[in-house]
């Protein structure tokens, strides 16, 4: 199996003891590809994840400010997301969006940051990958207004809720990501959603180090569990972990616009 994790959080400090071990599994696994989220611990370090996938061939990088860090964004931040833009291993603007749940930094704040990143996005024609919690109807409402009419499309990431949610992603040209928390038992509507997702909006992450699917739950998640839910994704929708691996690479590079290294 070849299979691409979408979404993984490879800066964070829980990887410090064993980076490479984790990367190497991943490589072991069948994971081909995984996605560095830069967010890290917020601005000014705007940097987590593109060091990453300078070192790695097969590691690419997102920049962008979560919506926990808001508050920490300035002037300098937008100017220097603008310079990273072009840099050859950024493939999106992520994760962006807004989480009401720990509400980390003032709603006002960002939702400003977050039209801002949009902007960005837009102006350098990249997707942006979406988290939100707590927020979904917010979000969907920026998100028609700000960035559908660009066509450029993106990912909700973690996607967390149900049918009706989901069409609504679909309608304004989003990817739907399924990670650890759709194998979790009473994750009801997740499994709905994953079920009625068309195929070629279908992508698969592990937002490593968090939530690690079943039967991993419970312990630090990393890029080589993707395959777990892989399995459960398949289980779902009857056909094959092999066709989910497929597919949901095609996809990613489509999105992307990278094509397969073995084509
Ligand atoms: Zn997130
Ligand atoms: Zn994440």
């Amino acid at each position: 199996m070849r299979v691409i994790d979408s979404h993984c959080h490879l800066d964070s400090e829980q990887f410090n003891d064993d980076r490479e071990a984790v990367i190497e599994r991943a490589l072991a696994a069948g994971v081909d590809t995984m996605v560095a989220i830069g967010s890290g611990d917020g601005p000014p370090d705007l940097e987590v994840g593109v060091r990453l996938a300078d070192c790695y061939p097969f590691i690419y990088a997102t920049i962008g400010v979560h919506p926990h860090d808001a508050a920490k964004a300035t002037a300098e931040t937008y100017t220097r997301l603008e310079e990273l833009t072009s840099h050859p291993k950024v493939v999106a603007i992520g994760e962006i969006g807004l989480d009401f749940h720990y509400d980390h930094s003032p709603r006002d704040v960002q939702r400003s940051v977050f039209i801002e990143q949009v902007r960005i996005a837009r102006d350098a024609h990249l997707p942006i990958v979406i988290h939100t919690r707590t927020a979904w109807d917010d979000t969907m409402a920026l998100l028609r207004e700000h960035w559908a009419p660009s066509g450029l499309g993106g990912i909700i990431h973690c996607f967390s809720e149900g049918p009706r949610e989901a069409e609504q992603a679909l309608a304004i040209g989003f990817h739907i990501s399924f990670a650890g928390i759709v194998t979790f038992p009473k994750a009801i509507a997740i499994q709905d959603a994953a079920r009625l997702t068309p195929a070629d909006r279908l992508l698969i992450e592990t937002d490593a180090p968090y939530l690690a699917p079943v039967p991993k739950r419970g312990k630090r998640n990393e890029p080589a569990y993707v395959i777990e839910t892989a399995r459960k994704l398949a289980e779902l929708r009857g056909v094959t972990p092999e066709e989910i691996a497929k597919t949901t690479s095609a996809n990613w590079r489509r999105l992307v616009g990278l094509a397969d290294p073995l084509d």
